[in-house]
């Protein structure tokens, strides 16, 4: 059993700063890590291949450097990474980004498990899960939160959607996205870590993946999504007023400012 996991190399936000001039992300301004929810995702496929025997490969798309997170996810207990990285790639929106990510899917043929992130802290669009997913032909299962049993055929989950909580059964080939309550993802270990450093990671450009997309797929010239303009939002200026009068004059008080700021309608 092959078990394969999404991994995106995100900055990190608490960090990072918004060039608002270029109206995009200063990645130089912070340090990179794996997108969190990918760590959740990580943690459920290792779980699984403990129980199962099924190998766990990391799957990422992204620049050079993104071969760190791949490393980070070998340390934590994958078996091995596969690094698409190719200047064809840059400017890639949701959908060439999922077709890069489904051709390599495809090359690797030999799947039963594709995990991935519910979504990311900085793109945070949720969509290439469900349209890798959509691509490969397989079904999926969104917003997994618990994961009660599985088998080398089949996984039976709970997934959240809006106020409901669905118990599923999802037979192999499946793709699924995790929340961050699925699990605790563990620590790199101090062997993985030397594992890690030593491992072999696999690097695959737009011409290694010829027989499953193409390059008018791929990058700016794949990419419908066409930017207008990124704005960053004003930061809003608030102000705090104590009332300490009794409890009938300071919720009137109160009532009054709402109203003065049109928070209240007049005739409540
Ligand atoms: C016009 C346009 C141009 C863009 N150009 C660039 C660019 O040049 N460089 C750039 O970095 N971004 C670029 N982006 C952003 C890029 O399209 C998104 O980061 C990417 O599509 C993933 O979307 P997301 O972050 O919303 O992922 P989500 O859909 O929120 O992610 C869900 C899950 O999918 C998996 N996943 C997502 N992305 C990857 C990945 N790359 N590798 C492996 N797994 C992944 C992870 O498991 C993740 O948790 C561009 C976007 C647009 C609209």
């Amino acid at each position: 059993m092959t078990i394969i996991v999404l991994i995106k190399q995100v900055p990190d936000m608490e960090k990072v700063r918004f060039d608002r001039e270029k109206g995009r992300i200063d990645r130089s301004s912070a340090g990179t890590e794996i997108n969190p929810f990918d760590l959740n995702a990580l943690e459920a496929a290792l779980q699984i291949g403990e129980n199962t025997g099924a190998k766990v490969v990391a799957l990422s798309m992204g620049p050079p450097q993104a071969e760190e997170a791949l490393r980070e996810a070998i340390a934590r207990g994958a078996d091995e990474g596969i690094l698409l990285s190719d200047m064809k790639f840059g400017g890639s929106d949701v959908k060439a980004t999922s077709g890069i990510l489904s051709a390599a899917i495809k090359k690797i043929g030999d799947y039963d498990l594709v995990i991935a992130g519910i979504q990311t802290v900085d793109g945070d669009t949720g969509q290439v899960g469900p349209e890798v997913a959509g691509l490969l032909n397989i079904p999926h299962i969104s917003s997994v939160e618990e994961i009660r049993s599985y088998s080398e055929e089949s996984i039976d989950v709970v997934c959240s959607v809006w106020e409901g909580l669905y118990l599923k059964r999802g037979r192999y080939p499946l793709l699924m996205t995790v929340t961050k309550d699925v699990n605790v993802p563990r620590l790199p270990s101090f062997k993985n870590k030397m594992k890690a450093r030593k491992a072999e990671i696999t690097k695959w450009s737009a011409e290694d993946l010829k027989d499953f997309t193409d390059e008018t797929k791929m990058g700016a010239k794949g990419s419908p999504t066409k930017v207008k303009k990124i704005e960053v939002p004003s930061q809003s200026q608030r102000e705090g007023k104590t009332f300490k009068n009794d409890d009938s004059t300071a919720i009137s008080e109160m009532i009054n400012v709402l109203k003065s700021q049109k928070v209240l309608k007049q005739e409540v």
